[in-house]
């Protein structure tokens, strides 16, 4: 028998016109540069992306012509989300942490024809295209300085579309997005969303069990829009008519706490650099903020480290671990706890919440290793391989790595080292690069930075592999103070060795003011493991 069910194509275009019908009074508010506020509406909103729509294709965008954005999180960066892709263009969000000479290779590999840039990122553009070619570029004015030469103003841009465009008919396989790795682990990448893969991805971020979002939320995305969609939660956020609050260039912990305040922020999703940032202005001053009662903030990008978990429930804030990758849209797997653990210690329930978490829908996870299919035991380690309704079936031709990211059967190499228990709970041990062979045995970097990072003195701690003459390698953990906090090596060797086997504890810790990130706030180890490449290990 066949199915007898309509056809109907899961794009943007019909989540951005419900969102007009249903929610056009629901707020988006954007801080800018000078921490002023800009409040529109959902309504505000659908006609400007409309606009932009229209000016794109009067413009001469074609279907699947990309179209760059080079932006800090504001209103205009979601009229882009939405705007470049119901155009039937391919909305390609340029990161602008990354060195202008990368930014270039990124918007030359993909073919970048236009780019909208915030003026306040013009210095930096500036040197990107000096060595990448646009044909248009479209500059938004935040501030009062005079509009570049050569460049067209956004609002001028707008005025030259039409709001009443029809908008082009779509299909659920059209391309909409484009995002590059941020090469936390070699070369970028470019993973090209379809408008399907992204419709799926909001439905599934959104569900009780996975983010929980709901109209009744108002969300904060500290994520950059440059980074995995800012995982997916604009899309979302219009789908079901959030409120949105939209930081701007401004994250530290202060900043985005008094947002929080301000706003009344139910949600808000980022890195744990940001969080540990909140954590410690939290503990300095528990009574100068007044937040929302169990307002949850989303971490992924890293491992959520247990201390942090703690640290902001004693605050009445509720993490949501979630696990994911720029090439799986990016939500691949959330921690909840499951009814069963209801009655479990605290102790317990607190370290898995600790772990990644379960894969959401229509998304499946595995570990292999040399022999197979890994067993799901909790303890036997293996490479986490990935597919599903929103997971990259290759990167953006021409990419040495097409040929050996996914396997014969297809499944995604996420190069992540993972074990998994019997509910399919994975946990993230190490990416493959950054894991310490000791002697035969492997030591996971992450375990033993969240342990560390649970030592009351200690603010960050990146743990990397030194070579050893006898053992391989070591680790070595690199240490940074809470202000004003004093620890010593000892103490720190005392509290570790407390805790793991002997030959897990680190051989040295050395202490620094910061530790280098990558542009996505994650440890840059492997600038870490050249420069400790040759200490002299106790
Ligand atoms: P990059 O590869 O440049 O870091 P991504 O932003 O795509 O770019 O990062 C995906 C990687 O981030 C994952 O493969 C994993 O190593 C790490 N990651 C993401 N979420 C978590 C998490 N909750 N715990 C541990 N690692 C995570």
């Amino acid at each position: 028998m066949r199915h007898t069910m309509m056809r109907y194509e899961l794009t943007l275009t019909s989540m951005f016109r419900r969102a007009a019908e249903h929610y056009s009074n629901t707020e988006i508010v954007s801080r800018k540069p000078d921490k002023s506020l800009d409040r529109r509406t959902f309504g505000d909103f659908d006609r400007r992306a409309r606009q932009l729509a229209s000016a794109l294709r009067k413009a001469g965008c074609k279907k699947g012509d990309r179209v760059a954005t080079l932006m800090w999180n504001h209103y205009a960066h979601l009229e882009a989300y939405f705007g470049i892709p119901i155009a039937g263009c391919v909305l390609h969000t340029l990161n602008l942490r990354l060195h202008p000479d990368e930014i270039a290779f990124i918007a030359t590999h993909a073919e970048d024809r236009f780019v909208i840039v915030d003026d306040v990122l013009w210095p930096l553009f500036d040197k990107v295209r000096a060595k990448a070619k646009f044909d248009k570029v479209i500059v938004l004015r935040l501030t009062s300085a005079p509009l570049p030469a050569g460049t067209i103003d956004y609002e001028d841009f707008l005025n030259s579309g039409d709001a009443s465009d029809p908008l082009p008919d779509l299909v659920e396989d059209d391309p909409m997005g484009l995002c590059y790795t941020s090469g936390t682990t070699g070369k970028p990448k470019g993973v090209c969303y379809s408008h399907r893969s992204i419709a799926l991805h909001s439905l599934g971020a959104s569900l009780s069990d996975t983010l929980g979002l709901s109209r009744r939320d108002t969300i904060l995305p500290v994520v950059p829009m440059f980074h995995a969609n800012a995982w997916g939660i604009p899309f979302a956020a219009i789908m079901i008519g959030a409120k949105m609050v939209m930081p701007g260039p401004h994250l530290d912990g202060e900043s985005l706490l008094e947002l929080f305040e301000k706003e009344k922020v139910t949600l808000a999703a980022g890195v744990p650099t940001i969080w540990l940032g909140i954590l410690q202005a939290l503990d300095k001053e528990p009574k100068r903020w007044s937040l929302t009662r169990d307002m949850r903030m989303v971490v992924g990008g890293s491992a959520a480290p247990e201390s942090v978990i703690r640290g902001l429930d004693k605050h009445g804030l509720r993490v949501i671990h979630a696990w994911g990758m720029t090439e799986t849209a990016p939500l691949g797997s959330v921690s909840h706890l499951a009814p069963h653990m209801d009655d479990w210690a605290e102790d317990d329930k607190y370290a898995h919440r600790a772990k990644q978490g379960i894969a959401s829908p229509f998304v499946e996870l595995r570990a292999v290793s040399d022999a197979g299919v890994v067993p799901r035991d909790g303890k036997s380690p293996g490479e986490l391989e990935v597919r599903g309704a929103w997971v990259a079936g290759s990167y953006v031709p021409p990419s040495d790595e097409n040929a050996t990211k996914w396997t014969q059967d297809g499944w995604f190499k996420t190069g992540d080292v993972v074990t998994i228990d019997g509910g399919g709970c994975i946990k993230i041990t190490d990416r493959t690069k950054d894991l310490i062979k000791s002697g035969g045995e492997w030591i996971s970097s992450i375990d033993l930075e969240n342990l560390i990072m649970g030592h009351p003195a200690v603010k960050e701690a990146a743990v990397v592999a030194v070579p050893h003459p006898k053992w391989d390698e070591r680790p070595l953990a690199v240490v940074v103070l809470k202000d004003g906090a004093i620890a010593s090596e000892a103490d720190l060797r005392a509290f570790v060795a407390a805790k793991v086997a002997k030959f897990q504890v680190p051989d040295a810790f050395v202490f620094e003011a910061t530790i280098p990130k990558t542009s996505a706030g994650k440890f840059l180890k492997s600038e870490l493991r050249e420069k400790y490449k040759a200490h002299k290990l106790g």
